[in-house]
Order: structure tokens, then C-alpha cells, then sequence
């Protein structure tokens, strides 16, 4: 369906945990609060919130978190999404963590793509920056995803003084492993502060220094907001999601639902319904609700103006 802006929305992010196995400095400090395994959704519930969500046009799946993989049973969970009439695509976003033990399984439930998070390449600072994570593990993760032939993204958050230093690192990567690799603005949400980011056309002026020849890649290659760079010569994309520094709100085209069963029609605005009261109803209650979300969807964030932000919950809690 569309929103009151006429944009169609079609893709929804769905946390199936607020847990993590990491504690990145920005996300989550020192652990969130615990959420109880009572308050969290179990996977009937949101399989069929999104049998409604498909009803109103949703017809691609993101599984986040928190970290989707230390929840039991998640790649059974995709297979649930991928059997909902409708369903075009799942993908999944994790920290790669627990990736190489789960990605045959993964495949055989019919994930379309991951997208992999790695801020750094350097093992003392992946222990410091996701609090006592192994890269090693990680990288394996990366390494079985690629292997398994599934559409693979890195996702990396660049930091002033701490991995500035390793933007051209990243695009190697990308061009040796013909994978997609981007670059996320850090956002205000939840220990995110800006002001430590680098904003992506300065990274993407440091990599024309070495690489002149990157140009704009039209092809499509997801369902976000990232623009994409290609070199002539090399396999492999590198992309820009630009949160702070570019406004792509007239293409937005997702809401969220969190793991506790908010719809988010905007990350960057507390605003949400909350669909538990309904959840013991009908499919048609549900949809409902969600259209009432999609039309609470607002022209655009604020990120820029901080006393008209209104979230204060974490990224792992929303649903990053
Ligand atoms: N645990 C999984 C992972 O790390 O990919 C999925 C959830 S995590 C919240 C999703 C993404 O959100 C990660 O790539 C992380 O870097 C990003 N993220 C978390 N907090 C952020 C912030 N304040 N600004 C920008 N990106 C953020
Ligand atoms: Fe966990 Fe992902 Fe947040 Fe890091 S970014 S703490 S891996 S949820």
C-alpha cells in the first residue's frame, strides 16, 4: 500500500530478538536493559503479523535484532517468511557471529541475501568496538556466505579517530570478494553519536583519490537507501547510506516491527502502534493496525533536528 506521501511501502524489518552476543560501543554499551522472554513475540506471532503485513503489500522480509542468530530457530523462522504467499524475499543482517554455523541451513530455508557488520578489519580494535568479539568469527561467517554463493553486503560504520584508516581496506575487500560493501552514517539513535561519524563524501572523496575511476552504479541492488559505486574494472559495489548527510526519506519504502510487536513507522520517531492487543484477534485486525502504521508514516526524520527526535530506545531494540 501507499502512505499519505505516495510512497509504497513494501519491506519490513522484523527484530526477532533485542539480545546480542556482541556489545558494539554505539548500539549497546553495557547490554540493554533484559527485556523478559515473556514480552518478546514468539515466531507464530510474528508469522502471522507478517501473513497481514503481506495482505497490505508487504512483500519483502528483513530478520534483525538485536542478533537474529542467538535466537533459536531463526533459520526455520525464514523459511516460515519464504512460505507466506507473497513473500519475494527474505534477507538477514547479523554480526556474522554465529553465521558459519547457521549458513547451510539458512540457504536451505531460501535466504535471499545477508548483510554482514564489520566496522574493522583490525582484531584489537573488533575487540574493542563490539565489546570482546572475535573478528576471526566474523570473518568466517563472511567467508561461508560468500562461499555459499548468497548475495553477501558488509555493512561498516566509520568512526573519526578510530577507523577512518581503513576505507580503502573496505573497498578492497569488496573488489576481492565481488561483494557489495557500504558505508553507514552513524545516527543518533540510542549510544549513536554523529558527531564521532564521518560523513560518506568525504570517504568516498578519500577513495577517488585512489581509485578515480570509481562511477555511480545505477543497478539496483537492494531494497534500501544506499547509492552505489563501481570501478570499470573490478567486481564488487561500494555503497553510501547517507542517514545524516543526504535525505533519502522520499524513497523510503519500510516500517519495522520490533521484537515486543511495535509496528516503527519512522526510526527516527518513538511513535509506534502497538499490535499485542490485537494479536489474539484476526488476521484482518492486524491489518489494520498496520495500515494505521503505514499511515502514521511521517515526510521525513529529523536526525538533524535533536529536540524534535523522539527515540531514546537503542538500535537493538527498534530493530537497526
Ligand atoms: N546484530 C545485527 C548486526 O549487527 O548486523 C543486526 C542488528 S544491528 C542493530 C543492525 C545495524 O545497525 C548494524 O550494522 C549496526 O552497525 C547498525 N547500527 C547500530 N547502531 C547504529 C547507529 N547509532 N547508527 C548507525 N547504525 C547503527
Ligand atoms: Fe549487537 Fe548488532 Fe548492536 Fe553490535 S550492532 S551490539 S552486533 S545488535
Amino acid at each position: 500500500m501507499k502512505d499519505r506521501y505516495g510512497r509504497k511501502i513494501e519491506y519490513m524489518r522484523v527484530s526477532i530478538t533485542d539480545r546480542c552476543n556482541l556489545r558494539c560501543k554505539y548500539c549497546m554499551p553495557d547490554g540493554c536493559d533484559k527485556v523478559s522472554h515473556n514480552d518478546i513475540l514468539s515466531y507464530e506471532d510474528m508469522e502471522r503479523i507478517c501473513t497481514a503485513a503481506s495482505r497490505i503489500g508487504i512483500t519483502k522480509f528483513k530478520v534483525t535484532g538485536g542478533e537474529p542468530l542467538v535466537r533459536v530457530g531463526c533459520p526455520d523462522f525464514v523459511k516460515r517468511l519464504k512460505d507466506i504467499p507473497g513473500t519475494e524475499q527474505v534477507t538477514l543482517t547479523t554480526n556474522g557471529v554465529e553465521l558459519e554455523r547457521y549458513m547451510d541451513d539458512l540457504v536451505a530455508a531460501g535466504l535471499d541475501a545477508v548483510n554482514i557488520s564489520l566496522d574493522t578489519m583490525d582484531p584489537d580494535r573488533f575487540r574493542y568496538i563490539t565489546g570482546g568479539g572475535s573478528l576471526e568469527r566474523t570473518m568466517s561467517g563472511i567467508d561461508a556466505a560468500v562461499k555459499s554463493g548468497i548475495r553477501t553486503k558488509i555493512n561498516c560504520l566509520i568512526q573519526k579517530d578510530f577507523n577512518e584508516d581503513e576505507t580503502d581496506r573496505f573497498a578492497e575487500l569488496a573488489f576481492g570478494k565481488g561483494i557489495d560493501v557500504r558505508f553507514i552514517e552513524m545516527m543518533p539513535i540510542g549510544a549513536g553519536n554523529p558527531d564521532l561519524g564521518v560523513a560518506n563524501r568525504q570517504i568516498l572523496m578519500k577513495l577517488r583519490t585512489r581509485w578515480p575511476e570509481l562511477e555511480p552504479d545505477e543497478s539496483v541492488h537492494g531494497n534500501g537507501p544506499a547509492v552505489y559505486f563501481r570501478h570499470p574494472e573490478k567486481s564488487g559495489s561500494i555503497g553510501f547510506i547517507s542517514a545524516m548527510h543526504g535525505v533519502f526519506c522520499s524513497s523510503c519504502n519500510r516500517i519495522r516491527l520490533t521484537s515486543q510487536g511495535l509496528i516503527k513507522p519512522c526510526l527516527c520517531y518513538e511513535d509506534s502502534v502497538d499490535l499485542k492487543p490485537v494479536l489474539s484477534g484476526t488476521i484482518e485486525e492486524i491489518q489494520e493496525k498496520l495500515t494505521e502504521a503505514v499511515l502514521m508514516k511521517p515526510g521525513q526524520h529529523c536526525f538533524n533536528n535533536a529536540p524534535k527526535r523522539s527515540e531514546r530506545r537503542m538500535m537493538s531494540q527498534i530493530g537497526g
